[in-house]
């Protein structure tokens, strides 16, 4: 057991005792982190959460492991202020958290989420949801129809994957995405092609639509920070 250091962000408090508090961090190092906390509310030692920044820690053999510190990077204060990314922060990490388990690191992961801004938070947060299904490898195929396998026409998309317009007519299906929505997510594949769109209001809704409902079918549980990303969005 020694004293180690690694990039985090720290994304769930559960008071525990007085000021003390468990906390679930996702870091770069080891990934997916659950800590003891003491003095999590002082004024003097409170932390912050949705931050990147510096943790250190005693990594435990038991999964409760020893926390030491968190240092926010200065860099990323703007995110504190900014509901849009805040919000959708909560809905990256209670999906995060329902997928991955402990001793499953995930740098890129971790990189694609301090590349998320004020410009392109549209874009990347259902990019970042699909990444995290298909590198769990949960995620439905972008170029297959569900039911039947076809490559062809497959426009609609539900809670279950994308369907071909057959049987999506002999299902009496509903897509939740328009085709323009259907072609971001057809791209999520194809990191050259994404690169070159742009996610507007209307497809962010429809693909978040999409992809929430996909996790929620896939965690068996509902989310609930998809309620509040939706009322903002
Ligand atoms: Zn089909």
């Amino acid at each position: 057991m020694s004293r180690e250091r690694s990039e985090a962000v720290i994304y769930r408090l559960v008071k525990y005792s007085d000021s003390s508090a468990i906390a679930m961090a996702f870091s770069r190092v080891y990934g997916k982190l659950k800590l003891f906390i003491p003095k999590a509310y002082t004024k003097k030692g409170g932390v912050i959460s949705f931050m990147p920044g510096m943790l250190d820690f005693v990594k435990k053999p038991t999964d409760l492991s020893r926390y030491y510190s968190f240092e926010p990077d200065t860099a990323f204060y703007k995110y504190l202020n900014n509901h849009d990314i805040i919000l959708r922060l909560h809905l990256i990490f209670e999906i995060y958290d329902g997928l991955y388990h402990m001793d499953m690191p995930d740098e890129k992961l971790y990189d694609l989420i301090l590349k998320m801004d004020d410009t392109n938070f549209r874009k990347i947060t259902p990019y970042i949801i699909y990444f995290m299904l298909k590198h769990s490898g949960v995620m439905f195929e972008l170029d297959a129809c569900v039911n039947c396998a076809s490559d062809e026409d497959l426009y609609t998309v539900t809670s279950s994957g994308i369907f071909c317009s057959v049987c999506s007519a002999d299902l009496s299906l509903t897509s939740c995405c328009d085709k323009e929505s259907s072609y971001i997510i057809k791209c999520f594949g194809n990191s050259s092609l994404y690169r070159n769109l742009t996610v507007n209001r209307k497809q962010e809704i429809q693909v978040l639509t999409a992809l929430s409902g996909y996790a929620e079918h896939v965690l068996e549980r509902p989310l609930k920070s998809i309620k509040t990303v939706f009322d903002i969005i």
